[in-house]
């Protein structure tokens, strides 16, 4: 065989192989580089920095036009509306606080340090009054947020004003209002895809830089980290399931029988829209009314993701521990406001987390170069969380239906 020949197999098998062994791959490769090379791989840190700073790009637009989405096609009843937002918001603050708990108890990122950039490290400690954080958030032009200033606030107020606006549009004869957001959400995430593929790439770059300039050291929290993150996604599950016994007919343990085809697919596939059908035909089968099923595994696969919102949270505590920056409590609010905004604008796809988070760190003032670090263990805490996410659809099906079964009326 020719070696032009042999090239183009190998690629063409690097390009079949699931993002998760291209990222194995990748680290392996950068950990032996950044061993044989040393402080001079620190020039492979360039493709990682380009992806952040596409992730940061993109992350304003996906998020507004996910919500406008959102906001314009949810089915909500008049009666249930009130009861499933009030849900949502109490299932996902449950889950931020829950990983803003065993961060502060455990401290994974204490394991190891890294050196905080000097501008950005003022930048967050200076500015120590929640108020001025949050009106440093407001809009200052309508086109303002979406540009380099990527403020999450900013983004909020204008994708809020925006989505309920054209809900009410939404059934005029221009109905291809809803067609161009379709369109736009379409291109978004097809460009996020993009940025996906070269994430390997990344990967090497970043592991290669830091392990030849800092060593291993940077690497050694991660280990608590991901036992950490799988701690409060643990506790996260077992919450939904003591509020399903307390609060409606289902017995959990038949429900995690009935759904764990779902579990598992959004383990497998990462993504909770791609598992949606198949949430809805397990709530179905566990003898959900219709109404509970499709509301909380439709609406709640677009506006309820739990386990990101959580993941968003430890992720950003993670980095500033292994800075030695002291997220104070107005910080820490500020974490849970913007996790609470990003895992909303979150779409259901893999890895889309990882996009949202560069606006959590951006509204807290910590450096978005060192999510890097994360790209490494994303691949696997993205599946776990997507499956918290679609376990949390589960939970708002059930306890809309409430404490009587369908059966019982019939
Ligand atoms: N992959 C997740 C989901 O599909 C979103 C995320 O990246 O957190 O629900």
């Amino acid at each position: 065989m020719s070696r032009a020949n042999y090239f183009h197999r190998l690629i063409a098998k690097w390009r079949k192989a699931p993002l998760f062994q291209q990222i194995l791959i990748a680290l392996i490769l950068g950990i032996v580089t950044g061993f044989a090379a040393g402080s001079s791989a620190t020039l492979l840190a360039l493709p990682g920095k380009l992806v952040l700073q596409l992730l940061g790009a993109l992350a304003p637009a996906l998020i507004l036009t996910a919500i406008i989405h959102a906001l314009m096609t949810a089915q909500l009843g008049d009666g249930v509306s009130f009861k499933i937002v009030r849900l949502l918001i109490m299932n996902t603050l449950v889950a931020i606080s829950i990983g803003l708990l065993i961060a502060n108890l455990l401290q994974p990122g204490l394991a190891s340090s890294l050196t905080p950039p000097a501008a950005q490290a003022e930048n967050t400690a200076g500015n120590n009054n929640p108020l001025a954080l949050f009106l440093e958030n407001i809009p200052k032009s309508l086109l303002g947020p979406l540009g380099d200033d990527g403020k999450v606030i900013g983004v909020i107020f204008i994708a809020v004003a925006f989505g309920l606006a054209l809900r009410k549009e939404r059934s005029r004869p221009l109905q291809h209002v809803q067609d161009w957001v379709e369109l736009a959400l379409a291109c978004f995430i097809r460009i996020l895809h993009w940025i996906i593929a070269v994430v390997p790439l990344a990967v090497f770059g970043i592991v290669a830089s830091i392990i030849g300039s800092q060593g291993f050291s940077a690497f050694k929290s991660l280990g608590w980290f991901v036992a950490s993150v799988l701690l409060a996604l643990a506790l996260q599950a077992a919450y939904y399931l003591i509020r399903i016994q307390l609060c409606s007919w289902v017995n959990p343990v038949t429900l995690l029988k009935d759904t764990r085809d779902a579990l598992f697919m959004a383990f497998s596939t990462g993504s909770s829209t791609a598992t949606m059908p198949l949430t809805y035909e397990c709530l179905k089968k566990t003898g959900l009314r219709e109404q509970s099923a499709s509301l909380g595994a439709l609406v709640g696969a677009n506006f309820n993701n739990d386990g990101t919102a959580l993941y968003e949270a430890m992720a950003a505590l993670f980095i500033a521990q292994m800075l030695g920056m002291n997220l104070g409590l107005e910080h820490q609010l500020m974490v849970v406001l913007t996790s609470v905004i990003a895992s909303v604008g979150a779409a259901g796809i893999p890895e889309a987390g990882l996009v949202t988070m560069t606006l959590v760190f951006g509204a807290v003032g910590l450096p978005t170069q060192y999510i890097a670090i994360l790209l490494t263990v994303d691949w696997f805490l993205d599946r776990c969380r997507t499956a918290i996410n679609v376990m949390g659809d589960i939970n708002v099906s059930c306890l809309l239906d409430g404490k009587i079964p369908d059966s019982a009326n019939t």
